[in-house]
């Protein structure tokens, strides 16, 4: 695994370092074990959209799952074709929907009753018929944490499963739509595969009520959500696809297309955050501290959800852990900036270089500019 090592040349801190070649392996590993199945497979740009990936991951042959016009245009920018590339989103505008339409994408992944109607509306406009799959929501719970969960009947995402019969009168009544598939997503990090086989099975069920009313369903596509090895990524950088595919492959129906959005899984392990130690210093409590030039402006996920991602520090001297336990906090002016709570840690010095790893994925596509800080750079490693 090509990680960032300290031979090579330490540029600017902070940055993000891309093991492309490990990103490649990802990939083929789930085209993989999806084509053994006939799967189709998009990737989820909302997980790192910086245009290198996606160009590399569309020459791979992947479709793209989009959740905002910005994405659909960035998606055809770098080269994936408009017929794999679906858009879902609980609150598209009517600018995104007209540029989607104008694309003419494979599918809109429509959300609610009143989406259907918008979207009729602005295709009967263009003189079109707009492809569409209903998300619905499937309350299915896996375990993850409330911000990345989005398949339970209280969550903002989806059709409610209690008015699939209304969304289903309306697709019937709307000229301008025209009802392709079904679609789900149960949330983000899930690493039980039986919340996968739920989902897989909560699928069938809703595919034969489909189906019972004369609706035919041409094709299912089952979303995102795994997970990747946050606490070990060097002894798992390749996520458990072959086992993922299994959970749909036991259950769903043989005679339809079969669509999956994966975004976190393909890239998460492939990148990582450089960062610089600037300060070390111990609290009133006695806990050490060492505080980096990388913060939640690069890497958000701490802070935001509590996600643990494993540091390593590139440059300590030994490997004996110093007492008492760290903490690795970064610049910005919010408390909750702090990548690591009470670690075991080696001897760590101002100038040290840390690595935090799987950071590939919900890293640098959402770092903000607060306290006016600029975007960190990217490297992309081929080697
Ligand atoms: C975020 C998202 C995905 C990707 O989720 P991952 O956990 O990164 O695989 C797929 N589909 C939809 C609709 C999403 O919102």
């Amino acid at each position: 695994m090509a990680g960032f090592t300290l031979s090579d040349n330490v540029p600017h801190t902070p940055f993000y370092h891309y093991d492309m070649r490990l990103l490649g392996e990802t990939i083929d590993a789930a085209i993989n074990h999806s084509s053994r199945f006939g799967y189709n497979l998009h990737y989820a740009v909302k997980a790192n959209a910086d245009k290198e990936i996606l160009e590399f991951i569309a020459k791979k042959g992947l479709g793209a799952d989009c959740v905002s016009g910005w994405e659909v245009d960035a998606a055809l920018k770098c080269g994936f074709a408009p017929d794999v590339i679906v858009f879902a989103g609980v609150g598209k505008s009517d600018q995104e929907i007209n540029f989607a339409l104008d694309n003419d994408i494979f599918a809109f992944n429509c959300e609610s009753l009143q989406e259907l109607e918008v979207i009729n509306e602005l295709a009967k406009n263009k003189n079109k018929i707009a492809q569409i799959a209903l998300r619905v929501n499937p309350n299915v719970h896996p375990d993850t944490h409330k911000y990345i969960s989005t398949g339970q009947s209280e969550s903002k995402f989806g059709i409610a499963y209690n008015e699939i019969n209304k969304a289903l009168e309306s697709v019937e009544v709307l000229q301008n739509i025209n009802l392709k598939g079904l679609h789900f997503h149960i949330g983000s990090q899930v690493m039980t595969m039986s919340f996968f086989e739920e989902l897989a099975l909560r699928a069938v069920e809703i595919t034969k009520w489909f189906e019972d009313k004369g609706c035919k369903i041409e094709h299912l596509n089952m979303g995102g959500g795994l997970g990747v090895d946050y606490d070990n990524p060097m002894d798992n950088p390749i996520t458990d696809f072959a086992n993922y595919f299994a959970q749909f492959e036991k259950h769903l129906p043989k005679d339809k297309t079969v669509h999956f959005e994966l975004g976190r899984s393909i890239t998460a392990q492939c990148g990582e955050l450089i960062t610089r130690v600037l300060i070390t210093k111990e609290t009133a409590t006695g806990s050490n501290y060492a505080i980096v030039d990388a913060g939640m402006t690069e890497l958000i996920r701490p802070a935001l959800y509590g996600a643990n991602h494993k540091i390593i520090n590139l440059s300590a001297k030994s490997d004996e852990l110093k007492k008492p336990l760290y903490y690795i906090g970064g610049p910005i002016c919010e408390s909750s900036d702090v990548f690591a709570h009470e670690i075991e840690f080696p001897k760590t010095n101002r100038g040290d270089i840390l690595t935090i790893k799987s950071a590939g994925a919900y890293g640098a596509v959402m770092s903000s500019n607060y306290n006016l800080r600029p975007r960190a750079k990217a490297i992309f490693d081929y080697k």
